[in-house]
């Protein structure tokens, strides 16, 4: 058992300042039993926490740090452009630099915004769709995860057609009814809510492989389905790619399935661990932005430069090694591979989704495409399966609606390591 008592300390004192002890609600190990895990560092593929345990990372700050933590091209970049200052509120080449790199490797992206957070990026985007179509509704998919704006964080009832109820209090009655939800890869379901809907969907959201009800894919001709429906009905067609950009290929999950969307939201990897977000698109579109035009947005901080730094030496780095990609695929499949052999091995059918270097393991024997299948897991049983590899030292996300990242950190024998642990893990709680 490693030992948790600094971190349980930490934990106690943060309890009394700070909401539930953390500063965003899955820190907190509430989907798990136990409290979490303070941070001491990280390097590589290793996390220490405060007690001075050493854990095998799969999170990967929910996504950024795609090269491992701490790489030396991404301090430098940093520890050069703290000696600048900090903070200008002034634009800066970085910014230039950074959206030129960006309309290089996304392939619908014309003209690009930065914010702060990918929170900051879908809000934003749902008001330029709103303002360029003059329509108030968005069609949103159950389980899809766009941060916490008000518009987002709305529930879809059994039916269909069913008007959003606010998911959580503080969420008005009037911001519900503008949001309509359907299950993920039902695409008659969003030509119902079209129909009923006529003239007054300004856009649809949705991630466009969904990593935040666990990693599911989008089923054959989904994608495009939306997009026809979309030019069909004078809807602007958003893709978070918040966590997929930069993660599935340069290009993000647009470039993997070949569909090109009018408005993309980035953040996570864009920032290279600093807090970054961006949306971009169609130049028609974007140009709506103020001070171009008259939607507006703004950002004390924005393009801060050395957020920009770090994600410009990020984005550098993914644009110029090709390899990245290959690498990750390689070294997931490897760690899929081994899984699926361990379930065989304990004659355990469990669903298994990846793409590139997102895995899920869901602890049902359903087939996982929408969030209704996805809640079909045991949470009870994954609860113990994370608690049982932290214990042998491998940090996966304390949910079962998470997906693990793989980053370029992970060798073969970190790889054998973790099938290593999954196998004893199952073997403890089975
Ligand atoms: C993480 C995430 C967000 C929210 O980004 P924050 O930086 O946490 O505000 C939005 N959309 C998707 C798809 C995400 O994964």
């Amino acid at each position: 058992m490693p030992l948790k008592d600094k971190s349980k300390s930490l934990f106690e004192q943060a309890i009394n300042l700070i909401p539930g002890g953390v500063n965003s609600p899955v820190r907190a190990f509430k989907a798990v039993g136990g409290d979490p895990l303070f941070i001491r560092s990280a390097k590589g593929p290793y996390m220490f926490d405060e007690d001075g345990n050493k854990y095998i990372e799969l999170i990967n700050s929910w996504g950024p740090m795609i090269l491992g933590h701490a790489h030396e091209m991404i301090e430098e970049a940093v520890v050069k452009a703290l000696k600048r200052s900090p903070s200008f509120g002034g634009p800066t080449a970085a910014e230039v630099r950074i959206a030129e790199l960006i309309i290089h490797m996304v392939p619908s992206i014309e003209k690009v915004r930065m914010v702060n957070s990918g929170t900051e990026a879908t809000m934003s985007a749902i008001r330029l769709a709103r303002g360029f179509t003059g329509k108030d509704k968005i069609i949103k998919f159950e389980g899809c995860y766009h941060g916490h704006g008000d518009s987002f964080l709305i529930a879809a009832g059994s039916g269909v057609a069913t008007m959003g109820t606010p998911d959580s209090p503080g969420v008005t009655r009037g911001t519900a009814n503008d949001t309509l939800t359907a299950p993920y890869n039902d695409l008659e379901s969003v030509r119902k809510l079209i129909d009923r809907n006529e003239g007054e969907v300004a856009a649809i959201i949705i991630e466009p492989v969904a990593g935040n009800m666990g990693c599911v894919l989008p089923k054959e001709g989904f994608l495009a389905g939306l997009r026809q429906l979309c030019d069909d009905h004078g809807i602007i067609l958003i893709f978070d790619e918040v966590m997929t950009g930069f993660r599935l290929a340069k290009g993000g999950a647009q470039e993997v399935f070949g569909i090109h969307p009018d408005l993309t939201t980035l953040g996570k990897i864009i920032g290279g661990g600093m807090p970054v977000g961006a949306y971009g698109g169609n130049k028609e579109i974007m140009d709506c932005v103020s001070p171009a035009g008259p939607v507006y947005q703004a950002g004390t901080l924005s393009g801060n430069p050395i957020a920009m730094s770090a994600g410009l030496a990020m984005l550098s780095y993914l644009n110029d090694n090709d390899d990245t990609y290959a690498q990750l695929d390689r070294m997931t499949k490897k760690i899929e591979n081994g899984f699926r052999s361990n379930l065989k091995s304990i004659g355990k059918d469990y669903t298994i989704n990846r793409i590139g270097s997102m895995i899920s393991l869901f602890f049902t024997e359903k087939d996982v495409t929408d969030f209704d299948s996805a809640k079909t897991s045991d949470a009870e049983l994954f609860g113990r399966y994370f608690n049982a590899m932290l214990e042998r030292g491998v940090y996966v996300a304390p949910s079962q609606f998470e997906s693990l990242f793989i980053s370029t950190a992970i060798d073969e024998a970190i790889a054998d390591q973790i099938v290593e642990s999954n196998l004893k893990s199952l073997h403890t709680i089975l």
